[in-house]
């Protein structure tokens, strides 16, 4: 008989006993996701229930029966524990945190003026907690952590993303190891959410123009992250017809035309419910707008239309409100991989945002022309929203150092005046929130010391340290067990074959953790660079190591999925499947217990394509060593005895640029292979008489140390709100107060724009010199000048100094400021100062010419220069 199926489903909330009423606080606050002692109280409503519900609150409180709820409300013990809990949650949403004494303390000393007010935070995904599957991989991970940690900090955030009905697809595998996908539906009843309501109770709504005759409505709702409001939109209304109920079906699904409807919906409808949600809970505005990646990048385009002609806006002209809006926005680019950057087809954008579409009123060549790539090696059909992410936000920021660089040499095009060193595009290196990836186990065993995980590390003893490492490989090795058990039972075994799972993976053996998505640059499969020597390893008789495996491949990519194969097929092979796991369906409840479980994670991309990686992050919060690429954070951060590097053919000298794949491959393989007969299974199994593997131990207690304070999301947020959401705050504010500011800036940038083709070094003297220079001499440098029509106050004029090599080009360069000395007619200035001779060996200089204003954030931000 065929399944009868639902045509409709919706989930009735449970009614709980008054005494128990405050359950649904706590359901409904994310913040149970990285509160333990919340969890327990929902497992303890019924363990059974919590457990098949897969750690989800709202489906718990639904399943558990009406008896066993009024049998818990008269259960005076649980009853005072679930007050407690509930405390604990309103004291953490009511107290002063970080932002709040930081306000305070610089308030103190007039200076709080700098802090944001709010900030709006923008991205495609949320990874939260696996019960609101909102992610596909390490963007949405951190866009969760990102909130959870403002939360945690106490910083006024508002997030905003997409609801999807599908959220990303849960993956399986086929008798032959090749991924399934499925997409299970989600009700928004039955999730942590709840509606953003209207004054008359009615959910709130926001609706975008777009071709056809019926706009695009979407639903508000909101995620409560501890204290950070996410919300979430939704085209799943009867408003929209059939296509448009379609838009947030899935993430990252479906054509071309589908994802440019999300991310009008994402940015330009995200605006809209930002609004909507400041005006029905009194919230102040945002200050400041982050775009986390490019998807949300149309945000700036509706900003503009709200100061040019939305009604009841301030109407300006179009390069004033450019002006306001980049003052107030931050964009963070995510991806080396230049397939990785989102463009649309230029017709097509024009299409949705011509006449009266998404943003009426603006003229929709000036949007064309924001993420339009005309420039050198741009393709002119193509609208690219990196590009217009950039355009648009004043302040921009790679996510580690070498990310930074990359991305100041990939989009150098952007400023081509400038040398990649000062193309303005900074870096924050990513982290990870610390409640959500370190085992419980990890913070009991620095609590009994009374200290942060850090701190404690020289206080507990090796063998304590050991002992908890045990328990957390043990945990680990039961889920991979469980996992490995359902999977194999989906790919059509029969339970009886199935014995061998209770011996696969041993918790006294030395465990590598190997888990992400499948894009190529990852290199899934490096390790199986050479078969046998793999299998050596793992079989070693006196020093084996185990692997457990995991990673999605995006739907489309049957590449990703050839390389998932080889790798379940090789750990399909009864010779070597107790050592080596593949786990379907990496997620964040698979994430969990694998950090703590393994001893050593693996990271072996194709340098310098992972922007940073986190994954490692969390591993060494949770005392695992990293063996990894430089690549990313580990790049910044390996320091020679926090974990392993392994030998990359890229080292950024530009050596391996001429190896093809393959031999670099071997070459990387190779060298893994290396480090894990001669440097890490030894080490590992070298223990002193109670089993405890000393040198082991001294490496752990060192990355913790060295690693621990630096990889926190918390540090992440503290940068973010000191290097860029604070000076955009005080930018915005500046512009906005009365426009003037704003009006004075364009107006500005205009005149500098068409003046600047008169501007240039006429000649340069210099002196001062004995014949022989030494350090500590001074050069004596004098600059004439031609401006035009511009000010000297208009222009900086510098020395550009540093050591210069064989084609005379500057390495190294630094810069020095000339002051203004004398002014002639027609415009011609000279202009002096010195530079001081600090370093020994060869040196050159020159002199160039820049646009200076005070509401600049960065002197190459109109990309013009004058050299001699
Ligand atoms: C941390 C995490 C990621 C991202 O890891 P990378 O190192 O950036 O690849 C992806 N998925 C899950 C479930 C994670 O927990």
């Amino acid at each position: 008989m065929l399944p009868v199926r639902a045509i409709r489903r919706f989930t009735v909330r449970p009614v709980l006993p008054e005494k128990l009423s405050q359950l649904s606080d706590l359901a409904l606050n994310l913040r149970w996701s990285w509160s333990p002692e919340t969890q327990d109280v929902f497992a303890a409503l019924d363990p059974e229930v919590w457990r098949a519900s897969g750690h989800d609150p709202v489906k718990t409180l639904g399943a558990v029966s009406p008896a066993r709820l009024d049998e818990l409300a008269r259960d005076k013990r649980f009853v005072k524990r679930l007050q407690l809990a509930h405390a604990d949650l309103e004291d953490y949403l009511g107290s002063d945190r970080w932002f709040q004494k930081q306000v305070k303390g610089r308030g103190r000393q007039g200076g709080d003026q700098d802090l944001p007010r709010a900030i709006a935070y923008f991205s495609s995904e949320y990874g939260i907690t696996s019960v609101l599957p909102q992610y596909s991989g390490g963007l949405g991970i951190l866009a969760g952590d990102h909130l959870k940690t403002a939360s945690d900090l106490g910083i006024p955030l508002i997030g905003v993303g997409l609801l999807y009905q599908m959220g990303y697809f849960r993956q399986s595998l086929s008798r032959e190891g090749w991924q399934q996908e499925s997409y299970p539906v989600l009700d928004p009843d039955g999730l942590p959410i709840v509606p953003l309501r209207e004054a008359d109770g009615a959910q709130a709504t926001v609706e975008i123009a777009v071709p056809g005759d019926h706009p695009m409505v979407a639903r508000v709702w909101i995620a409560h992250v501890g204290r950070v409001p996410l919300l979430l939109l939704d085209t799943d209304t009867e408003e929209n017809p059939q296509h448009l109920r379609e838009v947030t079906d899935r993430l990252y699904g479906g054509t071309t035309e589908h994802r440019l409807q999300q991310e009008l919906l994402l940015g330009i409808g995200g605006v809209r419910a930002v609004r909507a949600y400041c005006r029905l809970t009194d919230h102040p505005a945002p200050e400041v707008f982050h775009c986390n990646e490019g998807h949300a990048g149309f945000l700036g385009v509706e900003r503009i239309r709200e100061l040019t002609v939305a009604e009841g806006g301030p109407g300006l002209d179009l390069d004033t409100a450019l002006e306001v809006t980049r003052a107030g926005s931050v964009f963070t680019t995510h991806t080396p991989v230049p397939a990785g950057i989102d463009r649309f087809p230029r017709q097509l954008v024009e299409q949705y945002f011509g006449g009266q579409g998404a943003a009426p009123g603006v003229p929709v060549d000036r949007i064309l022309a924001l993420g339009a790539e005309d420039y050198q090696g741009g393709d002119p059909g193509v609208f690219n929203m990196a590009v217009m992410g950039f355009r648009l936000a004043q302040r921009a920021n790679g996510v580690s150092q070498l990310h930074g660089e990359v991305s100041r040499g990939m989009f150098n095009g952007l400023w081509p005046a400038f040398d990649e060193a000062e193309v303005p595009i900074t870096s924050i290196t990513n982290g990870v929130h610390a409640p959500t990836w370190v085992g419980r186990e990890v913070f009991e065993l620095a609590d009994q010391h009374g200290d942060d995980v850090w701190a404690a590390v020289d206080k507990v003893s090796g063998k304590d340290l050991w002992a908890t490492k045990r328990v957390l490989r043990d945990q680990l090795i039961d889920d991979a067990r469980r996992r490995l058990r359902a999977s194999w039972l989906e790919r059509g075994a029969a339970p009886a074959e199935l014995g061998w799972i209770d011996g696969a993976l041993d918790p006294d053996v030395l465990t590598i953790g190997f888990a992400r998505r499948v894009p190529s640059y990852k290199r899934l499969t490096l390790m199986l660079r050479d078969p046998a020597r793999l299998k050596r390893l793992l079989l070693d008789p006196e020093r084996p190591v185990q692997l457990v495996i995991a990673g999605k491949s995006h739907p489309a990519d049957d590449g990703g999925k050839q390389l998932i194969q080889q790798i379940v097929r090789f750990a399909d092979d009864p010779e070597v499947r107790h050592r080596i796991a593949f786990l379907p369906n990496y997620d964040i409840a698979m994430a969990q217990p694998l950090y703590p479980g393994c001893d050593v994670w693996l990271n072996n991309p194709l340098r310098p394509y992972e922007a940073c990686g986190t994954s490692g992050m969390k591993a060494a919060l949770n005392g695992g060593l990293n063996l990894s690429i430089l690549d990313g954070w580990w790049d910044e951060w390996y320091d020679g005895s926090n974990g392993w590097a392994i030998p990359s053919a890229d080292d950024g000298s530009g050596a391996g640029a001429e190896l093809d794949n393959g031999r670099r491959d071997d070459l990387e393989a190779g060298a893994l292979y290396d480090l894990l007969e001669k440097d890490v299974a030894p080490r590992f199994y070298d223990v002193d008489a109670d089993g405890v593997p000393l040198r082991w131990i001294e490496m752990v207690r060192h990355t913790l140390k060295s690693l621990g304070p630096k990889v926190l999301s918390t540090r992440m947020l503290q940068e973010y709100v000191e290097k860029l959401y604070s000076p955009s705050a005080v930018a915005s504010r500046a512009l906005n107060d009365s426009f003037d500011g704003a009006r004075e800036l364009a107006g500005w940038k205009s005149r500098v724009r068409h003046g600047w083709g008169e501007v240039r070094v006429d000649h340069v003297e210099s002196g001062g010199l004995p014949d022989v220079p030494e350090i500590g001499a001074s050069l004596e440098v004098h600059a004439f000048v031609s401006l035009g029509g511009l000010d000297p106050a208009d222009v900086q004029v510098q020395v550009v100094h540093g050591r210069v090599g064989a084609d005379d080009s500057l390495t190294d360069a630094t810069t020095t400021p000339l002051v203004l000395g004398e002014s002639y007619e027609g415009g011609r200035h000279r202009f002096d100062g010195h530079v001081p001779l600090s370093r020994a060996g060869s040196f050159g200089y020159t002199v160039r010419v820049l646009p200076h204003h005070a509401d600049l954030a960065s002197p190459a931000e109109l990309g013009l220069v004058a050299l001699a």
